[in-house]
């Protein structure tokens, strides 16, 4: 695997690559109250791989998107690289993100009308990028190479996880968050997807998936499992 997944952070950074405090998340609609996080605490380092998983509705993609600062929990912190990104105005939350987090969602991550490498482009243009690397390395990287000019309809299930994949990591982020990247590729094309995460941990970045997946958890240092908006010990 290429060390171009990639060796920007120094190795003497001690820093988290997240850290999230006593998270709490309650939605309200009308009577009803669900407390969808109650108390969740996690930590992500650098190198590391994380699965987070538990069974529907036990706040699996409420704490991915506390965590990627798209939600705002009603209490407790989280910190990527060091920076707080929650319980700040919206525009400080998206400026950290767009810097630090690389956001992978079973919905995709990229926009219809553009190329691939045109959605790489888009992706940095949000930030004064800190990433070195070139579009075509980021591509060859997640074997795209030949697919810098396809619009993501002209792209094949294996090929568009890989370019949500590329557009995800456009920014070197601290943390790399994905919901269920894999949930609904074949057995070949997730185990590329999960090498690519695995590497891109191994190079130095926080990796942490929310997965149904035994493969995917099968690759994780770590294994969070959620019950009713709760870390099991
Ligand atoms: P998971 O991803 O593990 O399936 P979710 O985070 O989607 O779980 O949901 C956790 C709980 O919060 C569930 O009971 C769900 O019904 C509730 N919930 C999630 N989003 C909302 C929302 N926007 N409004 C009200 N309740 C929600
Ligand atoms: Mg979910």
């Amino acid at each position: 695997m290429s060390s171009t997944l990639h060796a920007k952070v120094p190795a003497h950074d001690e820093t988290d690559a997240l850290r999230a405090t006593d998270l709490y998340r309650f939605y309200r609609a009308g009577e009803e109250e669900t407390l969808a996080l109650r108390g969740v605490a996690l930590q992500v380092r650098r190198g590391e791989t994380v699965a987070v998983i538990g069974p529907s509705g036990s706040g699996k993609s409420t704490l991915l998107a506390c965590l990627a600062g798209l939600d705002e929990p009603d209490g407790g912190t989280v910190h990527i690289g060091g920076e707080r990104i929650s319980h700040r105005p919206e525009a400080e939350r998206a400026r950290v993100r767009a810097r630090r987090v690389g956001v992978l969602l079973q919905s995709g991550n990229l926009v219809a009308h553009l190329d691939v490498s045109a959605n790489i482009r888009l992706a940095r243009t949000a930030v004064s990028s800190r990433s070195e690397q070139s579009v075509t390395s980021l591509l060859d990287l997640v074997g795209l190479g030949h697919r810098a000019r396809s619009l993501p309809r002209e792209l094949a299930g294996g090929e568009l996880a890989r370019a949500g994949l590329a557009v995800a990591l456009a920014n070197d982020p601290d943390i790399l968050l994905a919901d269920e990247p894999t949930g609904e590729l074949d057995g070949a094309t997730e185990q590329r997807i999960l090498q690519l995460l695995r590497a891109r941990a191994q190079a130095g970045g926080g990796v942490l998936v929310v997965t149904h997946s035994p493969e995917a958890v099968k690759i994780a240092d770590q294994v969070i499992t959620l019950r009713d908006g709760r870390v099991l010990s």
